[in-house]
């Protein structure tokens, strides 16, 4: 069999440079790769020779013999003592492709190639649920309706009317990839016919006119667990929207809003209210009803009670949230200061007031505290 002169393979002068060697031989590599000429048996054979006559081309040492002793030199039969200074040389093919051509044909056909993926995972959804104060302390049950894109049920999310499956993208040979020359690199790009999806729908589902998915409305019971507050966010797992081509769904995540109490403000698990008596109650004491989120419930209030003093109710608070017990109610008390006074309760109180001594000279914040804890 007599070998092509490799220069003539290569189609490149005699003193072509490494750089003239590469374009040539990757331009001859491309248009004769076996994955570009299924059809064409002659294809590898051209490809082979191309790639031999590059392999010892790009090598100096090797290219040197070349030219001296031309095929002979790797024949066995040259010169030199040992015969073949070269052998194996045509097996290292994989490395010059590697170094070369990085992942350029590592896909499709070949295996180990990287696979367009169509199937993609759906959206997460959020929806804001409004309850009522005790709602949320005590949980409830609430149906709601989302609207969501659902896999389309005639298609099975393929997209493609029944009976007719997807045909592999003729631009991109289904990588849903496309590369480009740039310099000596090649760069993917997003085929841009199919959209990366590596397959076209040439007769498109009726029902999703081959978007694979459709709009649909579904309803969720959605379980406010007792204790949650204001923007708590509980997750369904996958009933959010469908991914496309039949994609895992995303998730659903029902965000909390808490409308406001008449009267009880959280801290964490415990209520807080401000609870106004009168001068003569907090000095004389009293006891007092008041109204729980669980009915009524009655507190004591001891003779000289001051302002700002806090009474707890234990236990009347707000479940802890995943776990047991409650936290506290708590009523500050707030000594009122009567605005209008009938002419009789002045009488009485100047009365009460020649009886009452308080010093009146200023005193730092810190002290007056410390008295008024004494005092209570
Ligand atoms: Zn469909
Ligand atoms: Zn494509």
């Amino acid at each position: 069999m007599t070998k092509i002169d490799f220069y003539e393979v290569l189609t490149v002068s005699r003193d072509a440079n490494d750089q003239e060697l590469k374009t040539a031989y990757r331009k001859l590599a491309m248009q004769y790769h076996p994955d570009r000429n299924p059809d064409d048996p002659t294809a590898e054979e051209k490809f082979k020779e191309c790639s031999e006559a590059y392999q010892v081309l790009s090598d100096p040492e090797k290219r040197a013999a070349y030219d001296r002793y031309g095929h002979a030199a790797f024949n066995g039969g040259g010169p030199g003592a040992g015969g073949n200074p070269f052998a194996g040389g045509a097996q290292d093919l994989g490395d010059i492709f590697g170094d070369l051509f990085g992942e350029m044909f590592n896909m499709g056909g070949g295996g180990g190639g990287r696979k367009a993926s169509r199937v993609q995972r759906g959206r997460d959804l959020r929806y804001d649920l409004t309850r009522e104060f005790e709602e949320a302390v005590f949980g409830k049950e609430k149906e709601i309706t989302i609207r969501r894109m659902e896999t389309c049920v005639d298609c099975k999310g393929s997209g493609a009317a029944r009976g007719k499956a997807p045909v592999t993208c003729t631009q991109c040979g289904g990588r849903g990839q496309q590369r480009f020359q740039q310099g000596f690199f090649s760069v993917a790009r997003t085929c841009s016919v199919c959209g990366g999806t590596g397959t076209l729908i040439v007769d498109p589902c009726q029902t999703c006119r081959g978007e694979t998915r459709v709009q649909t409305e579904h309803s969720i019971l959605v379980k406010v667990p007792a204790g949650v507050e204001q923007d708590t966010r509980i997750r369904y797992q996958g009933e959010g929207e469908a991914g496309k081509f039949a994609g895992p769904a995303g998730d659903l995540y029902v965000v909390l809003n808490v409308k406001a109490h008449k009267f009880f403000e959280r801290d964490g698990d415990d209520l807080h209210c401000v609870m106004p008596i009168s001068f003569p109650q907090a000095a004389l004491g009293t006891e007092l009803e008041i109204q729980t989120l669980e009915g009524e419930a009655t507190i004591k209030i001891p003779e000289g009670t001051q302002s700002g003093k806090e009474f707890k109710l234990r236990g009347k608070g707000v479940p802890h949230l995943n776990s047991h017990g409650k936290g506290d109610l708590v009523i500050e008390i707030r000594v009122q200061t009567p605005g209008k006074l009938s002419k009789q309760q002045k009488e009485l109180l100047r009365q009460l007031s020649e009886t009452m001594v308080v010093e009146n000279t200023p005193t730092s914040r810190g002290l007056f505290d410390k008295v008024k804890e004494m005092f209570t």
